[in-house]
């Protein structure tokens, strides 16, 4: 067995999105399925003081992580399978996903393009269920081969066993921290078909003049609308939205609407709705203002930002004012997206 290699009092700067300063007690990347097995059977992770860390866009450090922090960094895409137009590709943990997106398209695999441009790795794209612009990673995902962290075991885990929902799933939930995801496999399509249902999206197009998006453009597209609204976390660190939407069934909607008529809801499948956590957070007051060293980002009161070396402390004191303000007032609780990760 080969020796992996273990970093000490690893700085965890590089690696994440937001930017905190944080360090890592070990800091062990994994580069192919070998090395996942060498961990599993080297006892390292025994202690449960573990944290398994993609592309860091979605995660919040306290200062000091007292444990081994687990970096899956195997690459590797490649067409497992073919039936008619369906094309099974399997991807590693470790690819980056917005490459992964476009590598998708110039092979002529299709499904991704709405998914474009996402901060982080393939591998967490079945832990948050990865969605935006009318389409989730749920709709693509195939298969989700992993590891039984406790034993070591290889499970290949089909989609519909996930439990995936809005932003979330059995590897946020109920699997957190059991199983350590090594490859996805992803069910796409040699024929395009433009998802176009998100309006904003669908009002980029028209207003490039395009009515029949190819593959690319649609994806480019996409990509420019984010640009638009999100920081760019190589200029302003942030995890993206910080805070899901919150999900109100009929009648809290109704009465909320009377008290507030301009409120900004979806309505969803299941006649619940989905409302729009920054409209109540800018409606609050925060849009634009800072705490400290953390900030509201001006463009998009979801967005949390870093203004200038922030800690994990601080961010998390402006995420718990903001939802204590928003619950005063609209009597609803935000849940975070981000996750927080403690020493
Ligand atoms: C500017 C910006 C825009 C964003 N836009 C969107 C968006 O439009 N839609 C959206 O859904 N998200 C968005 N996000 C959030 C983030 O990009 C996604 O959640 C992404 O999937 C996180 O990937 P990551 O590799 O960075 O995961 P990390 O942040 O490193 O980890 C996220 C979670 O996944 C777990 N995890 C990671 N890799 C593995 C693995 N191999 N095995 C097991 N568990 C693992 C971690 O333990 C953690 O719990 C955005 C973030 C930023 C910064």
């Amino acid at each position: 067995m080969k020796e992996l290699e273990v970093y000490k009092d690893f700085s965890l700067k590089g690696y994440n999105t937001f930017g905190i300063d944080a360090r890592a007690d070990r800091f062990i990347a994994l580069r192919s399925t070998d090395e996942y097995v060498d961990l599993l059977s080297s006892g390292v992770l025994d202690d449960g003081r573990f944290f398994i860390l993609g592309g860091g866009s979605n995660v919040v450090f306290s200062d000091k992580y007292q444990g081994t922090v687990v970096h899956p960094a195997n690459k590797g895409v490649s067409l497992i399978g073919q039936e008619g137009s369906r094309c099974f590709v399997e991807a590693g943990a470790g690819e980056v996903w917005a490459d992964f997106v476009d590598s998708c398209i110039s092979q002529g695999w299709y499904g991704l393009e709405n998914l474009a441009a996402i901060p982080g790795c393939v591998g967490a794209s079945p832990v948050q269920n990865v969605g935006a612009y009318g389409k989730e990673a749920k709709d693509v995902i195939w298969r989700v081969d992993c590891f039984d962290i406790a034993n070591g075991a290889e499970h290949w885990i089909d989609a519909a066993d996930c439990g995936f929902d809005y932003r979330w799933s059995n590897f946020k939930g109920e699997w957190k921290n059991r199983f350590i995801i090594d490859r996805v496999v992803f069910r796409l399509d040699s024929a395009f078909t433009p998802n176009l249902s998100y309006k904003a999206l669908s009002e980029a197009l028209a207003a490039r003049n395009i009515s029949q998006p190819t593959a690319r453009q649609l994806a480019d597209t996409v990509a420019a609308v984010r640009d638009s609204k999100l920081p760019n976390p190589q200029d302003i660190g942030s995890a993206g939205s910080f805070f899901k939407n919150p999900i109100v069934g009929k009648t809290q909607f109704d009465e909320l609407k009377a008290k507030y008529p301009d409120i900004v809801a979806f309505p969803l499948p299941t006649g619940d709705f989905k409302l729009a956590a920054g409209w109540m957070i800018e409606r609050c007051g925060w849009k634009g203002r800072s705490m400290g060293r953390v900030g509201v980002y001006e463009k998009q009161a979801l967005v949390l930002v870093n203004r200038n070396g922030c800690s994990g402390q601080e961010v998390r004191r402006l995420a718990n004012a903001i939802i204590a303000n928003v619950e005063t007032h609209f009597g609803i609780r935000l849940d975070c997206e981000a996750i927080f990760v403690d020493g």
